[in-house]
């Protein structure tokens, strides 16, 4: 029998901070949560709704490195375009999810598509940094562009939405994403009276964002744009929409390895750090304007 995952901390969205001129984002991990707190999840910043003026310089954050993880790039309202070293390009639209593996190193700009950006308007989004294990850090980089139609979708008993499933399982809904490293991803889009319950092994690191309209978690009210840690003491807990609404899941098995992060790269040890820095100073990350 499964036994209730509880509630450890609703955080409410910390001050936002900008991420070049195009992201404005609340960070909910790493920082005000031990680094290791949501394994094998990494960071987590989140653009909370905000309306970009019309702008002929798509704004964005111009050429950086990543190296040792993979970011998950989740649009909801807007759309960004990303250039990459290794010749790459492409735009996610609304709804859509990019998930690269910087792995050994990549160097990337991410934008506002330049239309989105001429036009303005509503830009929501969630970026999502995955450690990967020790084992595949220096993994060639690669790309998972999954377009909204290739999600995994759980409909929602009673016409009340979906459950987007974009990596793991929901109800034998399998996700479109490729991990390395057991973990779930679930978008709810659902209507007012939509109920649904989730349950993910005890020791998976576990915790929903309120992307929009009013929920309760295990009956306790949870506001937009707040955050919910789940604590590590039980496998299942319920979702329900007070409100038509859309939240985010993630939970994952936890790596178990230590971390050494500065910047853009996350690694195990000191010294890979300094490595990735050398690297990425010599060169060995590839060109890009
Ligand atoms: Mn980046």
């Amino acid at each position: 029998m499964s036994t209730v995952r509880t509630i450890e901390k609703i955080i409410a969205p910390p001050e936002t901070h900008w991420v070049g001129d195009g992201f404005r984002v609340h960070n909910f991990f790493p920082h005000g949560l031990d680094q290791q707190r949501m394994s094998p999840f990494y960071l987590l910043d989140y653009n909370s709704k905000h309306k970009f003026p019309p702008s002929d310089k798509p704004p964005g954050v111009g050429t950086h490195p990543h190296r040792g993880f993979e970011t998950a790039t989740f649009a909801f309202k807007g759309r960004v375009a990303h250039h990459d070293s290794r010749g790459n390009s492409g735009v996610i639209g609304e709804g859509d999810v990019q998930w690269m593996t910087a792995g050994s190193g990549i160097l990337h700009k991410e934008y506002h598509e330049e239309e989105f950006a001429r036009t303005g308007g509503d830009f929501h989004m969630v970026q999502l940094w995955v450690n990967l294990p020790a084992r595949d850090k220096m993994t060639e980089p690669r790309y998972q562009a999954i377009v909204n139609s290739d999600f995994g979708k759980y409909h929602v008993p009673g016409d009340l939405g979906v459950l987007e499933v974009v990596a793991g399982e929901y109800e034998s809904v399998i996700g479109a994403a490729s991990t390395f490293s057991p973990l779930q991803i679930y978008i709810g889009k659902v209507k007012t009276g939509a109920e649904l319950t989730f349950s993910t092994p005890i020791n998976y690191n576990t915790a929903l964002l309120n992307l929009e309209g009013n929920l309760r978690v295990n009956g306790e009210e949870i506001p937009t744009d707040n955050f919910v840690l789940m604590a590590n003491d039980g496998e299942e807990f319920s979702v329900a929409a007070t409100d038509d609404a859309m939240y985010f899941i993630l939970s994952g098995k936890p790596l178990g390895e230590p971390i050494a992060a500065y910047g853009p790269f996350v690694m195990n040890t000191q010294e890979e750090i300094r490595q990735a820095m050398n690297d990425f100073g010599s060169g060995k990350f590839g060109q890009l304007d």
